[in-house]
């Protein structure tokens, strides 16, 4: 069965949402209170429609309660787009998705029950500072503000190991969870297995375990 989306907000990130649901086969909605902005997108989204979200006849009018997904993508402007969520909520949708601009935006749209609350800028910006500082991570995956699954490139050091010579559990407390090498994925790889010199380790751990290993070993 399609899922049914609608994106509120077709700036950059909105419109990327648009694209990529679209691009995968999904049913998506496409609302913007710049008519501009809805003609644009009224070749990629299902439906493309001009409307103030804040307005709540608005947003019943468009049957919102009966997607399966919204997602809020204003921008800079918060108070739209806390009115916007709680007129969402107010109206029973299920899974509301919010983009935060700041802290103190996403402190609120957590407390009036948005279910998912992205940061795009800072996400990325995370993600593409712990590239640059170590040239082993690959990429990594927060999982709370204290634990990641990290995908960190085998160098010399560890290969020719297996999990069992190298003890990681013990001594780090961390996990790895598969090993990439080249196009093959080993999930939950045996403790005899042998590291290869550019395998990729998908560890899942605590941060300053994790960074502990990857000092120590890498
Ligand atoms: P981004 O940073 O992702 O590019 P923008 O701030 O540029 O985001 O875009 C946000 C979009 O949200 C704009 O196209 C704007 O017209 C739209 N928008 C803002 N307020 C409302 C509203 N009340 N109802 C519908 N759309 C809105």
């Amino acid at each position: 069965m399609k899922k049914e989306f609608a994106v509120i907000g077709l700036g950059r990130f909105g419109g990327s949402i648009c694209r990529a649901l679209s691009d995968e086969g999904m049913e998506v909605m496409a609302i913007d209170m710049d008519e501009d902005k809805v003609n644009e997108f009224a070749t990629v989204a299902s439906h493309a429609v001009v409307g103030d979200t804040t307005d709540e006849a608005v947003l019943k009018s468009l049957g919102i309660r009966n997607f399966d997904h919204v997602i809020v993508a204003i921008g800079d402007n918060i108070q739209a787009s806390i009115l916007t969520t709680l007129i969402l909520k107010e109206l029973g949708v299920k899974h509301i998705t919010v983009k935060a601009q700041n802290d103190y935006h996403e402190k609120v749209l957590s407390k009036i029950g948005a279910d998912r609350i992205v940061h795009p800028e800072r996400d990325m910006g995370k993600r593409i500072a712990t590239n640059l500082i170590s040239n082993n991570v690959l990429d990594y995956l927060e999982l709370s503000d204290e634990h990641s699954i990290v995908e960190i490139v085998a160098n010399g050091k560890l290969a020719g190991n297996s999990l069992i010579d190298l003890d990681i559990r013990a001594r780090y407390g961390i996990n790895i969870v598969a090993i990439k090498r080249g196009r093959e994925v080993i999930v939950s790889p045996q403790a005899t297995e042998l590291i290869e010199k550019g395998d990729i380790l998908i560890v899942i751990g605590g941060d300053t375990d994790i960074n502990r290993f990857e000092k120590k070993v890498l």
